[in-house]
């Protein structure tokens, strides 16, 4: 089981990330995610590059998450895209007539613009997966023009608003396969939804599907009575046996922050949930906001992961392949 660590902080000080690095690696994981927002490359592309080589340099691989972009994916700051906000004649039109603050990723303005982003990154910086994280498209029927124009029966723009996005999700992933098909594609669901995970793991240039795990609910007596032998959340399994049968690969996160002393306590068990649906990767956060004891949940958090055995990494060889550097240590 590999570990995959998001690191969401600040890339300015380059000792101070460094030992942060040093300190993952050594937690056992052999990649990171870092978020990046639209227009955000422009303000700092030094300190980007030097963070995304430090990484490299110790041996950690780099999932590189688009946020926001359209107000479609996750983002570790509340900020909303700058695409929107530049161009908001792209935002979702609902049927009575009112914009929403999403880009309608049917415009092709925007999938040029952000086609051409993540190929920019791609060529830039040492990346070796994209990760979508958390894509949605609001669950809005929009009727903008671009989308009546492109499903002219009303009563289906529904349906077609579903099976577009998921065309859209592939459309992505083949576009960053065209530039390095070594460059791995992710894409995690913030919860799970079945139909929509029937139809991701059919995308053929898509390589791991994942899923952020929600905090358990509370044993119930009899689940107390046979403690030791708890079976791991339905959805959990059956994301990683679907991704199993279609030959991709699965990941599971930790949602180790937002914890108050409770929630720190279940975390453990929340883990073992995690591990007994052996995905093929487990992704957690380094130090990442708003838990009640910061430095206590990530020591518990290595903790937990050092109970994951170690193996040799099995990324494919490709251009920014770097050896992993485990014996090291
Ligand atoms: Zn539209």
């Amino acid at each position: 089981m590999d570990i995959t660590v998001a690191y969401f902080h600040s890339l300015f000080h380059p000792d101070l990330v460094r030992r942060d690095f040093e300190q993952i690696r050594a937690a056992g994981a052999s990649s990171i995610v870092y978020s990046i927002q639209d227009e955000e490359r422009r303000y700092w592309p030094r300190d980007l590059e030097r963070g995304l080589l430090l990484a490299q340099d110790v041996g950690l691989k780099v999932y590189l998450s688009p946020g926001q972009h359209g107000n479609l994916f996750a983002t570790p700051s509340p900020a909303p895209s700058w695409y929107t906000f530049h161009h908001p004649e792209s935002r979702v039109l609902d049927h009575h007539g009112r914009y929403h603050d999403l880009t309608c990723f049917n415009h092709e303005p925007f999938r040029r613009w952000f086609f051409q982003e993540i190929a920019f990154y791609l060529n830039a910086y040492p990346i070796n997966g994209i990760l979508l994280d958390e894509p949605h498209y609001g669950e809005i029927t929009c009727f903008c023009s671009v989308c009546r124009a492109l499903c002219p029966d009303v009563t289906d723009l529904a349906g077609f608003r579903r099976r577009s996005w998921v065309t859209f999700l592939g459309d992505l992933c083949a576009h960053v396969k065209g530039i390095d098909k070594h460059v791995r594609t992710a894409i995690v669901l913030p919860s799970y939804d079945a139909s929509l995970v029937e139809d991701l793991v059919l995308l053929p240039d898509l390589d791991m599907l994942g899923l952020h795990l929600r905090r358990p609910s509370r044993p119930s007596p009899s689940e107390t009575a046979t403690a030791g032998s708890v079976e791991p959340d339905r959805c959990e399994r059956e994301i990683v046996d679907l991704a199993r049968q279609h030959q991709k690969r699965s990941l599971l996160w930790l949602q180790n922050f937002d914890l108050d002393e409770e929630g720190q306590q279940e975390l453990p068990r929340f883990f073992q949930l995690a591990q007994q649906a052996e995905p093929d990767e487990v992704a957690c956060y380094y130090y990442w906001r708003n838990n009640s004891d910061p430095e206590g949940v990530w020591q518990l958090t290595r903790q937990l992961l050092r109970s994951i055995p170690r193996r040799q990494l099995h990324w494919q060889t490709g251009k920014h392949f770097a050896v992993p550097r485990l014996g090291e240590e």
